[in-house]
């Protein structure tokens, strides 16, 4: 007989957090406003999903939402305490904290269960952009929580910084940028704004900036950070000092990981899947509500969409193994135009965009790819 083979386990827990204790303007997550009568019950019903996906111990969990700080000092305790059993010795074990709701007990708690990344939503330090966004912390409120942070120990901290907001000048950014440089940290995550119809902005149907505004913005950001000796090893995410993310290269190089929470995605037995985002039905224990069966074709793209997003791009050789043919061979026909474009640079065994290139990823993407789908 033969032995069953069997994928090895995902090496990548996410759990997902959904409260808030209100709701930015822009916001498109999973969330909701923090019931504190349903925290724990919550909590509860995470900690049994998390333990129905076996006693694995993982090399990064990340805590995300929604506000993992919204939750009182009891609630994270006790979820701090259930999931630490499913850390590895050396788990990269994020939780994203908002300014306002992060306190010197929280990241007391965090830091003895183990939690050694954190990552804070800044967004911006500019006033108004903040009471625009619906954000309740101030420029004096970053520096605190992040220096109490860094008090406490923790060494590897991201900011996220939001660009493209409304009534922006370049002078603004500017500013900001040498703000979040003064925070001293090694992980800078940026986003440009985004528009979603269900949110207030979009209610508000306020415009975005133009193709040609943002990617002014994004140069600017991108050369004041690598002025800075960040590396831009994402489209969207710098580093220094090689303090990158591991949980999210889980994602990047396409790899399995198991999400868990209201609303979560996971990618798991090649199928991805997201879970229900009614809470009624979450805390009833009904968990998954879509689930999409990755094919070949389908897996295909999916890596190099995902791995394009990475300075380094994907080993020939990787993508060999993995689909059993030739990265040139299946795009014949369509990498050398993008190649003779600079969009693609094949060397030392590795495909991976240019400059150019990640600015029109999806372009790049899909026309390297339009005789896979
Ligand atoms: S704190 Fe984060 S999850 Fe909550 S409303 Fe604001 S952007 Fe959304």
């Amino acid at each position: 007989m033969q032995p069953i083979e069997r994928k090895p386990h995902p090496k990548s827990l996410y759990v997902h957090i959904p409260y808030c204790d209100h709701i930015c303007h822009y916001c498109d997550f999973t969330k909701m406003l923090t019931n504190p009568k349903q925290t724990r019950i919550y909590v509860d019903t995470l900690l049994k999903e998390i333990a129905d996906y076996g006693s694995y111990q993982y090399e990064t969990i990340f805590f995300g939402g929604g506000t993992p700080t919204a939750l009182s000092d009891e609630d994270l305790k006790v979820l701090c305490d259930g999931v630490k059993f499913y850390a590895s010795s050396q788990c990269e074990w994020t939780v994203e904290c908002n300014v306002e709701s992060t306190t010197l007990s929280k990241l007391e708690i965090l830091k003895e269960a183990g939690v050694n990344r954190l990552s804070f939503g800044v967004q911006t330090f500019k006033k108004d952009a903040l009471v625009s966004l619906n954000r309740h912390h101030d420029h004096q409120d970053i520096i605190t929580a992040i220096q109490q942070a860094k008090d406490l120990g923790f060494r590897y901290i991201n900011v996220d910084l939001i660009y493209d907001l409304p009534r922006v000048s370049d002078q603004d950014l500017q500013d900001d940028l040498k703000s979040f440089l003064s925070l001293n940290v090694n992980h800078i995550a940026t986003y440009a704004l985004t528009i979603h119809p269900n949110t207030v902005f979009g209610i508000q149907k306020i415009k975005p900036v133009t193709d040609e505004v943002s990617r002014h913005h994004y140069e600017m950001i991108y050369q004041t950070l690598i002025a800075n000796d960040y590396e831009r090893y994402e489209v969207s995410n710098f580093a220094r000092n090689q303090e990158k993310s591991k949980h999210n290269l889980t994602y990047w190089r396409n790899q399995e990981y198991i999400g868990t929470g209201l609303g979560a995605s996971g990618y798991l037995d090649g199928i991805r899947y997201t879970n229900t985002k009614n809470m009624t039905k979450y805390l009833q224990g009904i968990k998954r509500d879509q689930e999409e069966i990755i094919d070949e074709k389908m897996k295909r793209f999916e890596y190099i969409m995902l791995n394009f997003r990475l300075k380094d791009g994907f080993e020939l050789s990787e993508f060999f193994k993995l689909f059993n043919i030739e990265f040139s061979k299946l795009f014949q026909n369509t990498l050398q135009p993008l190649i003779d474009k600079g969009l693609i640079i094949i060397e030392n065994g590795y495909a991976k965009l240019s400059f150019e290139g990640m600015l029109l990823l999806d372009y790049t993407v899909l026309k390297l790819t339009k005789d896979l789908l």
